[in-house]
């Protein structure tokens, strides 16, 4: 007979891994599946976020930040170095080091929560049964109440660029360079490409980003994009918008690279190039005829708003489904699914999930951008409060960029929160909470902050909106 769980996840990445965990503390059976292999052949748990993604980006965008600072900033604190100089292969060592401690750390929490690894491949066949097939390549057959898909999604690759290692690569083979290429071209400034581009820009590369689209950081709010544009150009980004990569080529150990923008067709030649003009749902190999699982359009699995596909049992999450492909919506959803399966509570709220560019200054932000707000027609207002008049942020060295807060005028809600300077990443957290909660921008308002925080600049920009704040001039 098959053997049979509650529940088996199929990926083991940011939204299969929390999933499992979660369905283990709901005290339900559960087997979690995963195929990723490193380099070496070992597998990890941890998909692509912690193995080639999130965490590895952050690794080496910690180290390249150091560096920068090191050389550029620290004669102003009166700091004399000197002979300062990058031992690449030492970052990636480190970097190496925290990646596995962090997917090895996913292997003791499956054993606190009662999970089941199951390392190898698997296949979804009809009436809830699973194909596993390990790493002997025997394929043995499981049973489940429930089945929770969580595939994941891979980069896309350009015709025009096919990936040819290690000169045309995708975003892995970005953090694995052992050196910083002396020309570095990247195809696309989305926020992997912006990621890729200040790591090796800071480790001494002169990096050109080529991006199709006339407007820069269109996902963002505007006022948002200009200012992060007017600083990577200040840290020597090279960024071409409308610059659409028409073809790619490796010339010796060289590629010559050709775009076409507004004024004709131009080439680049560059040592290295990155290829990251977004990812794809992955589900090769996953489904078998006849489960009832439905893909739309474009690849990814068909769900309703709690994570159902169409078939009795199976629910799907994380990149393989709509919605932005991000670790902590696929987080959220691996948790809202094994609670729902278990009779508890369980939702996503789609409206605040927080997007986040860990480049320097960084970006984030939560809600509706200055743009759809306006385009939605209802009136509202807005503070902006610059890290120039932040006493935390001069003290840091780092008083650029601004936090904006946008409210509706009728009943004061906050519809966005956008931030680019120091810490966004974690001064993002307030606002989710206060929009998580329904809060007004007054809320925030009347909400004391610690002084002198980085924090302060939400409260202050708050503030601005109903022109009250206090240590900047409104506006
Ligand atoms: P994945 O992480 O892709 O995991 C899916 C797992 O399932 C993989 O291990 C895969 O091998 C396995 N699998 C697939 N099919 C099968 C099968 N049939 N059988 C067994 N196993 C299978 N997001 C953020 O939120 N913040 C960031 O800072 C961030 N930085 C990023 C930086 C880079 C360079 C990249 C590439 C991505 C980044 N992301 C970031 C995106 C983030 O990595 C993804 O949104 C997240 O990993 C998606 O999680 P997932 O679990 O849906 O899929
Ligand atoms: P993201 O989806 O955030 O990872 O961003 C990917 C970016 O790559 C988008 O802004 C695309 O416009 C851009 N892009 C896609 N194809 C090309 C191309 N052929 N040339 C230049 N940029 C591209």
């Amino acid at each position: 007979m098959a053997e049979s769980f509650d529940v088996i996840v199929i990926g083991g990445g940011p939204a299969g891994y929390p999933a499992a965990i979660r369905a283990g503390q709901n005290k339900l059976s559960v087997a979690c599946i995963d195929e990723w292999r490193n380099r070496d052949g070992s597998y990890a748990f941890g998909g692509t976020c912690l193995n080639a993604g999130c965490i590895p980006s952050k690794a080496l965008l910690e180290s390249s930040e150091l560096y920068h600072r090191t050389r550029e900033e620290f004669a102003v604190h009166g700091i004399k170095v000197s002979g300062v100089s990058v031992d690449v292969a030492q970052m990636q060592k480190r970097k190496a080091g925290i990646v596995k401690t962090s997917t090895q750390g996913i292997l003791a929490l499956f054993k606190g929560a009662g999970v089941t690894p199951l390392q190898g491949h698997g296949k979804l066949l009809p009436g809830r049964r699973v194909a596993f097939t390990g790493a002997d390549g025997a394929t043995r057959e499981l049973s489940a109440k429930q089945v929770i898909l969580a595939s994941g999604s891979v980069p896309v690759e350009l015709k025009s660029a096919a990936f040819q290692a290690p000169h045309i690569v995708d975003s892995q083979g970005a953090l694995e360079f052992d050196s910083a290429p002396k020309r570095l071209g990247v195809i696309g400034a989305g926020v992997i490409g912006l990621e890729l581009g200040s790591v090796w820009r800071r480790l001494g590369s002169e990096v050109t980003v080529l991006e199709a689209l006339p407007e820069f950081l269109g996902i963002a709010d505007q006022q948002l994009a200009k200012e992060a544009a007017r600083h990577f150009k200040k840290q020597g980004l090279d960024i071409r918008l409308g610059a659409k990569v028409t073809g790619a080529k490796v010339v010796g150990d060289a590629v010559e690279v050709s775009y076409e923008d507004a004024k004709g067709s131009h080439s680049l030649t560059v040592d290295r190039l990155v290829v990251a003009v977004g990812r794809r749902p992955f589900t090769r190999d996953l489904l078998a005829n006849g489960t009832g699982v439905e893909l739309d359009e474009r690849g990814f699995i068909k769900v309703d708003h709690q994570c159902r596909t169409g078939a009795e049992g199976v629910w799907a999450v994380g990149d393989c489904v709509r919605g932005p492909m991000l670790a902590h919506k696929g987080k959220e959803e691996g948790v809202m699914v094994a609670d729902l399966i278990a009779g508890r509570y369980g939702e996503v709220n789609y409206k605040t999930i927080p997007s986040v560019i860990y480049t320097a200054p960084e970006i984030a932000w939560v809600g509706e951008t200055e743009e759809q707000v306006k385009a939605s027609g209802r009136a509202y207002k807005t503070g902006v409060f610059p890290f120039l008049a932040s006493g935390r942020a001069r003290a840091m060295e780092q008083a650029q960029g601004f936090a904006k807060v946008i409210a509706a005028q009728d009943d004061d809600e906050i519809l966005g929160v956008h931030i680019v300077g120091p810490m966004a990443g974690e001064l993002i957290a307030e606002a989710v909470l206060a929009m998580e909660y329904s809060a007004s921008s007054e809320d925030l308002q009347r909400t004391i902050h610690a002084h002198p925080t980085l924090s302060e600049a939400v409260h202050e920009a708050a503030l601005a909106a109903d022109k009250r704040a206090i240590d900047s001039l409104n506006r």
